[in-house]
């Protein structure tokens, strides 16, 4: 089958790989229906990692192919959704709702790859959602945004409590921070602040829900937040960049006993200690549990309450990742779907 194989910073090939074939009780085989490019995928791109050989690609929608004899809830056939981190969804991690720290948890990134033609998903049972039938072709990308930016933004809105009567921010206008907006209104949140300065991406967060755009910032950008919450700062702050000043301006855009939902993945971020001490705030985050609201994500979309795929504003061949990676590094695109 053909993958995607990032060989170095700014070194995406599409290559032969070899076919995924089940090789526990418990796998699945699928064949990748849609796949795209990840914002997380850019961070080794730019060489802020050092990728190696290293397999693309953890947001997928597929068809069932093949499974193990312990596979008990999927059917060969099946359309399917899963998260971006294998799961066995039984463990005391997975009951208590964070399955992207699975005992058994295994990163799609590197060890899988989906930006490919087949995968094989251990743990199936686990970590793959099946759709209630065949979705119409117009859904599919919505279906690809919950298996990580929708699922992602919306642990962000649920962590950092978003809802009616308290104001949100958000730092971050790729397709992560969209996504939160969309979550944060469906939550029922009334105020919701989208921090970017890109035409385009303003335009997709008032569309997902956002009331209120701030272009600057650093302390400018606070100040901001701080002026359209009465001077306290965002109840619900939603950080989904993984830098120091977007964290640090998500910490300082919070009110005392707010929240903060960081899910940008984070990049040689350090916190001043006494500021947190005395910020109140609430922090919690880091890589999503996707699998927690799979099931309901995928309920919302086939029911067509939300329609999270007009995050997507490219489509392209798999064979043309490269192209789609450079779109996305130069932002001419906010995300890219690829179609194996
Ligand atoms: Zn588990």
């Amino acid at each position: 089958m053909r993958g995607v194989i990032m060989h170095g910073p700014g070194d995406v090939r599409v290559e032969e790989r070899v076919d995924p074939r089940i090789q526990e009780p418990t796998d699945a085989v699928i064949k990748i229906v849609a796949t795209c490019v990840c914002g997380s995928d850019l961070w080794p791109y730019r060489g802020a990692d050092t990728p190696d050989q290293q397999l693309m690609g953890h947001e997928y929608v597929g068809v069932v192919e093949q499974i193990g004899a312990e596979v008990r809830t999927l059917r060969p056939g099946d359309h399917v959704v899963g998260s971006f981190v294998v799961s066995d969804n039984t463990c005391s991690i997975c009951a208590a709702g964070y399955q992207s720290r699975c005992v058994n948890g295994i990163f799609v990134d590197g060890g899988i790859g989906t930006q490919a033609e087949y995968a094989r998903i251990p743990y199936a049972d686990g970590t793959l959602v099946a759709t209630p039938g065949r979705p119409d072709e117009d859904m599919v990308p919505s279906l690809l945004a919950a298996s990580d930016v929708l699922g992602t933004g919306w642990f962000a809105a649920v962590t950092s409590e978003a809802g009616p009567g308290r104001p949100v921010a958000v730092v971050g206008d790729g397709a992560v921070g969209l996504m939160a907006i969309l979550a944060a209104r469906q939550l029922g949140a009334e105020t919701i602040i989208a921090m970017s300065r890109h035409g385009a991406r303003q335009e997709l967060a008032r569309e997902f829900g956002a009331t209120e755009i701030v272009e600057e910032r650093g302390d400018d950008g606070v100040e901001r937040v701080k002026e359209l919450t009465d001077g306290l700062g965002a109840y619900s702050v939603i950080e989904a960049v993984g830098s120091q000043e977007s964290m640090m301006q998500a910490i300082r855009s919070t009110r005392p006993g707010g929240r903060v939902g960081y899910v940008g993945v984070s990049h040689d971020v350090e916190l001043p200690g006494a500021e947190l001490f005395f910020g109140l705030v609430h922090l919690h985050g880091g890589p999503a549990p996707v699998r927690r609201f799979l099931p309901d994500l995928i309920q919302l979309i086939w029911d067509r309450k939300i329609d999270p795929g007009k995050v997507f504003d490219r489509t392209m061949p798999l064979a043309q990742a490269a192209e789609a990676y450079d779109a996305m590094d130069k932002r001419m695109a906010v995300k890219v779907l690829l179609q194996p």
